[in-house]
This record gives structure tokens, C-alpha cells and sequence, in this order.
């Protein structure tokens, strides 16, 4: 194939991923959105794969097998709830494979430059395989984070920010070192000191943060994976990975924007870990008093049957109990009733940004009664009943009440305006955040314990 030709395939391609980006920002437009992207992403390897630049059909061809093998299995077997790791591993691959390319380009008898060239290459190579390494890295440890094999909490090194500047100052320094090599024995020491740098740099950035500033960090892989991928395409000379990346990148760190300022957090502070917190490790300084009042299934449908408005705020337990089409039925048999039934969404419900978007939209809950956190909060004293789905942090008072706790400032849906809210979860086990929640004890809170999902069947049942 041309080259003219491919560049061209390759311009279609970008512009069938900006396409997709703009498809993604609503709910209507995302499944027309994720088609663009998919025939973005089916130009791009036709284009590669008949490309000069492919000489052995034999290693695409295997790789590609294996690679769709592969793929085909995790998406069958993840389930909805495991995305968010899921996410994060494929990050991982992302700066892995920077960092591979890194070595590769540098490594190719091929390559011969000289001059500015030869620096520009250089720059290329060692910033790809820093950002490679510190995206590989802080994704493992935020898969762990995420399907709990590590623990959420923040694990804060003495003096870790100096431990930081200390690492930045090598990084630069290798980095002089490793331009001005003239051969491979001179810039062995550069590049594997700065490979190390960068994988401990990932692992240290992400365990310092704790378990509610997690979506942060997850956003911001997301972002770094983007830059992986552009550096990658400096390398390769791709255009088409530059710009996809770039688009990546960028709309990931917008992204972590959104998601700070959905949290009222300063994004430096989050990327420091928990800079400036008075004790990120405790579990809240006001000691939470009180008795929480357990209720029933009946006593449930008859709050909800003689309610004007109810408003249903789902968290990350309505995912992990699949309980989301229940969910729907019991706004579906309420609005028949001619309840008022609107939905309120937190930022950063459930493990992933969108997650319980995602959800409600799988379930079939019309877009126009999902209302985000800002649209709703002022009215939750209207709300007769406010059931809470599995949700924790998102609507723990503490964030407003408790400056030690280490979800202080994060704006939560502030559930207990309501007349009578009702809480769905099995037991009085903390959230993601490990924080205690007040909320449970409070005179017009009630517990419904047990799993969302057969709490909400029995609902439909006694309602329908
Ligand atoms: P939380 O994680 O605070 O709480 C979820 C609750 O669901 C738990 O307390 C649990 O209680 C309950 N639960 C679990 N399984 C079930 C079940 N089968 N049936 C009923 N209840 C169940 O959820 P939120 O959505 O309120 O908050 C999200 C948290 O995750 C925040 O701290 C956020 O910062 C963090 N996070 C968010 C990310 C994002 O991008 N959205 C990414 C990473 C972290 P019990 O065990 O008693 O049932």
C-alpha cells in the first residue's frame, strides 16, 4: 500500500475516533459513538498491517490470532462489575508496550541518525519508556486497588514527596547522560536506571492515594496511557498513534479535572498523595454514636406506595449485586403509580467514572429521570423517600461534617434532607474509602439488610 494512501486511511481513522470521543459525551450518542471507534480502529490496522513498514505477515498474523483470542475470552467472561480492573490492566499493557517500543527503537541496527536527529530520537525514546514505565506500574498496583487484592487505604512513605524530587532530579540527570551517549555500553546505566525510576514512581504514586481519591487516579492513568501511546507513535514515526494518543491523553486529564472538581479536590494534592490532609489513615475523628433501626421488606413497599417523590441513589453495590434491572422494575411500577421517581448520580459512584450511568442505561431507565449529584441536591427535603442502593461514601455526612475524615470536602448526595431515607446493603461494613458512616444511625434513616438484588426482587413482588 502507498504511503499517501495509508496516510490517508490513517486521517479517516482519527477522524472516526473524534467521532467516537464525541459520540461518548451522551448517553444517546455513546453506541453510535463506540461503532465510529470500532471502524476507526479496523481502518487503522488495515492501514499498519499493509503499511511498508510490515515486513513478517507470519508475527502479525500470530500475534493478532492471539491477541483477539485472547480478547474475545476476557470479554465474555468479565463481568460488569470487573470492568474497572479490567480498565486498569489494559493500561498496564499500554505503557508496556511503550516502554518495549522504547527499548526496541533504540535498540534497531537499522536506525542511524545523527545531530539533532539523533537527540530528537534520544528525547523520543527516554521519555517513552518513562511514561511506559510509571503507566505499567501505577496500573498494576491500581488493578490490585480496584479488585481489592491490595488494600485501598493510602500507604503514605516518611518523606515521600522529598523521595519524589529526589527521583525527578535522577530521571533529568540520567537523562543528560543518556543524550550525550555515544554508544550502547554509555547509555546501559541511563536506561536502566531510569526504567527502575520509573516503575517505583508508578507504584509510589498510586499507593499513596487513598481509597476515595481513587477515581482520580484512575482518570489520570487513563490520561497517561494516552501519552504512552503518542510517545510510542514519536517513535514509530506513526502519525495516527500520535494523534490517538494525544486524544487519549487529553481527554483523560480533562476527565481528571472533572472528577477533582466533582470531588472538590486540588489535583496536585491528589497526584502527592493526600498532601495536606490532616490523617488520611483514620476512619474519621467524630466517633459515630447512635442505633441503627433495621426494617422490612412490607414496611418498605408501603413507604414507597404512599410517597409523592422518591428518589433512588444507586452506588457501587447495586453493581456488585447485578441489581440494576430490579432496580428499574420498582421505578417502573412506582411512576405507574404515579410516584414521582427521578434518580441522582454522584460523580464517582461504583469503581469507574459513568459506572452506574452505565448501568441504569443497560436497565433500560429513561435518561430523562437520571439527574447528576448538583441537579439533585437541593432536593432531597421535597423527597419523601431517598432509597440508597449500595451506596457508602457517596452519602456519608461525614464529608461535610468531619474535617478529620479523609473524605472531608468531598461534596456527597446529601441523602438525609429526605423524610425517610432507606438503605440497602447487607451488613454495617464501610465503603471503598473505609470510613464509618453516621448516616445508618440517623432518626430518619432505616436499614434494609441483605442483598440489593433479592431485597429489590421481594420489592417488585409486594409492589407489583
Ligand atoms: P462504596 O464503595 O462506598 O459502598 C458500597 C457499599 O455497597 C458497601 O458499603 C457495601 O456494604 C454495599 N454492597 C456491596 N455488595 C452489596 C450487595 N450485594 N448488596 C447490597 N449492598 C452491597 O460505594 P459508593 O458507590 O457510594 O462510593 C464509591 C467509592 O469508590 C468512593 O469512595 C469512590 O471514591 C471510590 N472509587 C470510585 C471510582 C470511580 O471512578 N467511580 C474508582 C475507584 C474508587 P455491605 O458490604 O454492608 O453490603
Amino acid at each position: 500500500m502507498s504511503e499517501g494512501l495509508v496516510n490517508s486511511i490513517y486521517l479517516g481513522a482519527a477522524i472516526m475516533f473524534i467521532l467516537a470521543l464525541s459520540g461518548l459525551s451522551s448517553n444517546e450518542n455513546a453506541r453510535r459513538g463506540n461503532l465510529y471507534g470500532m471502524l476507526g480502529m479496523g481502518l487503522a490496522i488495515i492501514a499498519t498491517v499493509f503499511s511498508d513498514a510490515v515486513t513478517n505477515y507470519w508475527v502479525i498474523l500470530i500475534c493478532m490470532t492471539l491477541g483477539s483470542v485472547l480478547g474475545l475470552i476476557l470479554a465474555r467472561r468479565v463481568k460488569m462489575t470487573q470492568m474497572p480492573q479490567l480498565v486498569a490492566i489494559l493500561h498496564s499493557l499500554v505503557g508496556l508496550a511503550a516502554m518495549s517500543v522504547g527499548y526496541a527503537t533504540y535498540l534497531d541496527p537499522e536506525i542511524h541518525l545523527l545531530g539533532a536527529e539523533k537527540t530528537i530520537h534520544d528525547i523520543e525514546v527516554y521519555l517513552g519508556i518513562y511514561i511506559g514505565g510509571m503507566t505499567f506500574s501505577g496500573s498494576v498496583i491500581a488493578f490490585g486497588k480496584l479488585s481489592a487484592m491490595i488494600n485501598s487505604r493510602p500507604v503514605l512513605l516518611p518523606a515521600r514527596h522529598l523521595l519524589n524530587l529526589i527521583m525527578l532530579f535522577v530521571v533529568v540527570y540520567y537523562g543528560f547522560e543518556f543524550v550525550n551517549a555515544e554508544n550502547l555500553s554509555d547509555a546501559t546505566i541511563p536506561l536502566i536506571v531510569l526504567t527502575v525510576i520509573a516503575l517505583v514512581f508508578g507504584v509510589h504514586m498510586v499507593i499513596a492515594i487513598g481509597g476515595a481519591d481513587m477515581p482520580v487516579v484512575i482518570s489520570m492513568l487513563n490520561s497517561y496511557s494516552g501519552w504512552a501511546a503518542a510517545a510510542t507513535g514519536f517513535m514509530l514515526s506513526n502519525d495516527l498513534l500520535i494523534v490517538t494518543g494525544a486524544l487519549v491523553g487529553s481527554s483523560g486529564a480533562i476527565l481528571s479535572y472533572i472528577m477533582c472538581t466533582a470531588m472538590n479536590r486540588n489535583f496536585f494534592s491528589v497526584i502527592a498523595g493526600g498532601f495536606g490532609k490532616p490523617d488520611v489513615t483514620s476512619s474519621g475523628s467524630t466517633a459515630v454514636a447512635g442505633e441503627a433501626v433495621a426494617t422490612s421488606i412490607e414496611e418498605v413497599a408501603q413507604l414507597l406506595s404512599s410517597a409523592k417523590k422518591v428518589m433512588i441513589v444507586p452506588g457501587y453495590g447495586m453493581a456488585m449485586a447485578q441489581a440494576q434491572r430490579a432496580v428499574s422494575d420498582v421505578s417502573r411500577i412506582l411512576m405507574g403509580k404515579g410516584v414521582n421517581v427521578i434518580f441522582g448520580i454522584h460523580p464517582v459512584a461504583g469503581r469507574m467514572p459513568g459506572h452506574m450511568n452505565v448501568l441504569l442505561a443497560e436497565a433500560k431507565v429513561p435518561y430523562d429521570v437520571v439527574f447528576e449529584m448538583d441537579e439533585v441536591n437541593d432536593d432531597f427535603p421535597n423527597v419523601d423517600v431517598t432509597l440508597v442502593i449500595g451506596a457508602n461514601d457517596t452519602v456519608n455526612p461525614a464529608a461535610l461534617d468531619d474535617p478529620g475524615s479523609p473524605i472531608s470536602g468531598m461534596p456527597v448526595l446529601e441523602v438525609w434532607k429526605s423524610k425517610m431515607t432507606v438503605v440497602l446493603k447487607r451488613s454495617m461494613a464501610t465503603g471503598y474509602a473505609g470510613v464509618d458512616n453516621p448516616l445508618f444511625y440517623k432518626d430518619n434513616t432505616r436499614m434494609l439488610f441483605g442483598d440489593a438484588k433479592s431485597n429489590m426482587d421481594d420489592l417488585v413482588k409486594v409492589l407489583g
